[in-house]
């Protein structure tokens, strides 16, 4: 049948209903605004879950792309390419820390080869599998395979899919006495943590907790792997979030906006373990593929820019003020939390459990945006934003939540 006679959306039964899509279907993007196949236009506070740093359409990625797709598409890890040679070579440079990267497709990926590659440092050193524990905070999130949700230290995304396998403990986030207690036993091979979480409802690290997490990994001699996948890339005003913490990390992993829409994922291992993988090791046929490859370095090049890093700052500013004008008039927010384009607003108590709704309305009114769980408003909008689209995003989030007091 030719696709026009059936609609998209009636299809979508079609899926494993894993996921909740608004009756929407979105055709096109330009910047921070986007189209639905009705001709409605939607300022996009959401950037497909803080995926498309520079908004869509940059003509920068698209060229990139473009020049790739014209020339080769994907060699598999037994040829080399240019492209992911380029990029791991700018992300080992740009981090400050990494001296090797593993290049592979989705953020569970790169946390995957993240806690292969700790458990091998381990064994490496002689520690029994019961000594090769991985620690990680409640409230985290760090991807739906099946290490990456036993990570995740948030039962509703693990229940039913036991047995999980072992070797992980949960403490909770910014307990630097729960933390303390939890590594005396000498058990501990790593600390995985998001200097920002990000599903888990916006909730940055608490000043000085890093560092707390990096003395205690050295007393113990475990690592300390931090999962950028969200918070990095420039979202939270540095290029890599932790630069603001003041710590060094063994690991990092990013994925989300590293390809600026394009999947792609990495983990960048420091010189305590990049050495420890060798040949056989780990792999992934589509890791490092060169269409994904030439993207993501344009997309790395212009989110470290100092203009990214400007206006990250100074629309971070305009998105706070203009939700504590809101807030000062329909009193809706019991706090406003994050770090630079990386803010969560928390519902008040009376409208506990209704962020799912205030999406509804907030599409209907032209404004796509998130939810970090069911009490929090999530706001992650591309880092390249302008004044205007802020300000017309937050006028339809005005009228959104008029909506919903009505
Ligand atoms: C999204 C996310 C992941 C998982 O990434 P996928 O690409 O969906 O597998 C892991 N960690 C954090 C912090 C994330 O936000």
């Amino acid at each position: 049948m030719p696709d026009t006679v059936v609609s998209p959306l009636s299809l979508a039964d079609r899926y494993l209903p894993v996921y909740r899509q608004r009756a929407l279907v979105l055709e096109r993007g330009r910047g921070s605004r986007l189209w639905d196949s009705d001709g409605r236009e939607y300022v996009d506070f959401a950037a497909g879950i803080a995926v498309c740093g520079l908004g869509h359409g940059d003509p920068d990625l698209l060229a990139a792309l473009q020049e790739q797709a014209g020339r080769l598409w994907h060699t598999s890890n037994v040829f080399h390419s240019e492209p992911p040679l380029r990029l791991a070579d700018e992300l080992v440079r740009a981090s400050r820390f990494a001296t090797r990267v593993f290049l592979c497709n989705s953020g569970a990926e790169a946390n995957e080869a993240a806690i292969k590659l700790v458990r091998k440092w381990a064994a490496t050193q002689g520690r029994p599998p019961e000594r090769r524990t991985i620690l990680t905070f409640r409230g985290s999130f760090h991807g739906r395979t099946l290490a990456a949700v036993t990570a995740t230290a948030q039962p509703k995304y693990q229940a039913g899919y036991e047995p999980l396998p072992g070797g992980f403990r949960h403490v909770d986030f910014n307990d630097v006495a729960a933390l303390e207690a939890a590594m005396g036993g000498g058990d501990v091979a790593a600390v995985l943590v998001e200097p920002v979480q990000g599903e888990g409802g916006v909730m940055p690290a608490a000043p000085g907790f890093l560092q707390a997490i990096r003395a205690l990994c050295d007393r113990h001699r475990a690592l300390l792997v931090l999962d950028e996948i969200q918070c990095g890339m420039g979202r939270t005003g540095g290029l890599f979030a932790h630069w603001q913490d003041g710590v060094t990390p063994d690991v990092v992993t990013l994925a989300k906006a590293l390809g600026g829409g394009f999947p792609i994922g990495a983990m960048l291992a420091g010189p305590e373990v990049a050495e420890v993988m060798r040949f056989g090791d780990h792999g992934t046929t589509f890791g490092g593929n060169p269409l994904a490859a030439a993207v993501a370095r344009v997309a790395l090049r212009k989110l470290g820019s100092a203009e990214i890093a400007a206006n990250v700052a100074r629309q971070s500013a305009a998105l706070r003020a203009g939700l504590a004008a809101l807030d000062d008039k329909l009193r809706l927010f019991s706090g406003v939390r994050g770090r630079g384009l990386m803010l969560g607003a928390v519902l008040a108590p009376d409208l506990a459990g209704r962020a799912g709704e205030i999406l509804d309305h907030a599409a209907a009114e032209g404004l796509l945006l998130l939810q970090a769980g069911p009490d929090v408003l999530r706001f992650v909008p591309p880092l390249n934003i302008g004044d205007d689209d802020i300000a017309e995003g937050l006028q339809r989030l005005g009228a959104a939540l008029r909506a919903l007091a009505r």
